[in-house]
C-alpha cells in the first residue's frame, strides 16, 4: 500500500470532507467484495480505498499523513496504529444494518451472515532498535479491539433476557418479497439475518455482544528477527461473532538502523578502523560484539579493507540454535592535522621508501572497497 491515499480516491489534496465522504461512498460500492465476488483485486481496492478513507476522513490523522506519508501509522514514532476493518469502515460510513444497505444499494440480498464468524486477525507495527532485534526481548503493546461484552458475555443479550425466534422471518433470517413478476429472498430486516432477536438488548453494547477496549499485551520477540518478520499470537486478534473463534494477532517488525552495526542474513557486519603502523606491525584490537568486546588478531601485513571472520559471533538464526558469523572489516584511519614532528617522520618513511607519489593503481583499489561487502 504505497499509494498516494488522494491519488486512490481521485481527490484533490484540500478536498472537503464531504466530497471524501461522497468519493468514498462511491467507490467503495463499485469495489465491494459481496458486488464482486471472488474478484481478489477489487477486494484489495476496496481494503486500500478504506484504509486511505480511514486516514483522510479524520482531521489529526490527514493532517499526520500529510505531514509524513502512510509512514506515520506504520509504528514507531507515532506508536503504531491499528487500521479499522475496512467493512467496519463501510458500515460507519453507510450506516444502519448491513443487510439493508446491501439490498438497497445493489438490490439483491446480500449473503446472510449467518453462524458463528471467526473475529478478526489484527496487525500491530512494531519498531525495534538493532540490537533489541538480534538478542531478542519482551515487549509489551496496546493493541484496540473488540472483545466479547463484559457485561452480557457475548450473547449481546441484557441479564435474564432470552434470544426468541425472529417473528418476521420465523427464524429463517430471509424473507421472500414479490416485485411485480420477480420474487426476491432477502435478508430479514427485523434480526438482520440471524434469526433470532434479543427481546432486551445488553446495555453497554447496545445488543452487539462485542465492546472495544485497549488492551495490553505482552510480546516475546525471539532473538534474529528482521524487518519483515512478522510474530503470531493466536487468538489474540479480535472476538468472533456468535460463539466463532477470536482472530489471531500478527506483530510485524521493523529495525531501526544502529550506529555501527548491520547485518547481512545472520552475519553481522562491522566496520573497525585501524593505523597504518597497526596494520604493518599486526596487532591485537578489540572490537564491539552481540555479547560485549570480542578479540581480534590482525596480522602483520593486513591490508585496509580486508574482512575477518569471527566464526558464531553473529545473530542468531531464527529456526536455529545455531548462530550466523561476525565479519569485521578493518579500515585505516588517515590521520589529520599532523605535528610538525610527525609530518618530518612520515616524509623520511616516504623517501626511503624509494617513492613519492600516489601508490599504484588507484582503480583497483576502489573496486576492492566497494567490492568487499558483495
Ligand atoms: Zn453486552
Ligand atoms: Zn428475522
Amino acid at each position: 500500500m504505497a499509494k498516494d491515499y488522494y491519488e486512490l480516491l481521485g481527490v484533490d489534496r484540500n478536498a472537503s470532507q464531504e466530497e471524501l465522504k461522497k468519493i468514498y461512498r462511491k467507490l467503495a460500492v463499485k469495489y465491494h467484495p459481496d458486488k464482486n465476488p471472488n474478484d481478489k483485486e477489487a477486494e484489495d481496492k476496496f481494503k486500500e480505498l478504506s484504509h486511505a478513507y480511514e486516514i483522510l476522513s479524520d482531521p489529526a490523522k490527514r493532517s499526520q499523513y500529510d505531514q509524513f506519508g502512510e509512514s506515520a501509522f506504520q509504528g514507531g514514532g507515532f506508536g503504531g496504529f491499528n487500521f479499522h476493518d475496512p467493512f467496519d469502515i463501510f458500515q460507519q460510513v453507510f450506516g444502519g444494518a448491513f443487510g439493508n444497505v446491501f439490498e438497497d444499494m445493489f438490490g439483491f440480498g446480500g449473503q446472510t451472515r449467518n453462524g458463528p464468524r471467526r473475529g478478526r486477525d489484527l496487525e500491530y507495527g512494531l519498531k525495534l532498535d538493532f540490537l533489541e532485534a538480534v538478542k531478542g526481548t519482551e515487549k509489551e503493546i496496546k493493541v484496540r479491539r473488540f472483545e466479547a461484552c463484559s457485561e452480557c458475555r457475548g450473547s449481546g443479550a441484557a441479564a435474564g433476557s432470552e434470544k426468541v425466534t425472529c417473528s418476521k422471518c420465523g427464524g429463517q433470517g430471509q424473507v421472500r418479497q414479490a416485485t411485480g413478476f420477480i420474487s426476491l429472498v432477502r435478508t430479514c430486516d427485523a434480526c438482520g439475518g440471524a434469526g433470532q432477536v434479543i427481546k432486551q438488548p445488553c446495555l453497554k453494547c447496545d445488543g452487539s455482544g462485542r465492546e472495544e477496549k485497549t488492551k495490553k499485551i505482552s510480546v516475546h520477540v525471539p532473538a534474529g528477527v528482521d524487518s519483515g518478520t512478522r510474530v503470531r499470537l493466536s487468538s489474540e486478534g479480535e472476538a468472533g461473532a456468535k460463539g466463532g473463534s477470536a482472530g489471531d494477532l500478527y506483530v510485524s517488525i521493523s529495525v531501526r538502523e544502529h550506529e555501527f552495526f548491520s547485518r547481512r542474513e545472520y552475519d553481522l557486519l562491522y566496520v573497525a578502523s585501524a593505523s597504518f603502523p597497526q596494520l604493518v606491525f599486526g596487532d591485537e584490537i578489540k572490537v564491539p560484539g552481540i555479547d560485549g568486546e570480542v578479540d581480534l588478531s590482525i596480522p602483520p601485513g593486513t591490508e585496509s579493507g580486508q574482512i575477518f571472520k569471527l566464526k558464531g559471533k553473529g545473530i542468531k538464526r531464527l529456526d536455529r540454535h545455531s548462530r550466523g558469523d561476525q565479519l569485521v572489516k578493518v579500515s585505516v584511519t588517515v590521520p589529520k592535522n599532523l605535528n610538525a614532528h610527525q609530518k618530518k617522520i612520515l616524509r623520511e618513511f616516504e623517501e626511503a621508501s624509494g617513492k613519492k607519489k600516489v601508490p599504484e593503481s588507484k582503480k583497483g583499489f576502489f573496486d576492492k572497497m566497494m567490492g568487499t561487502f558483495k
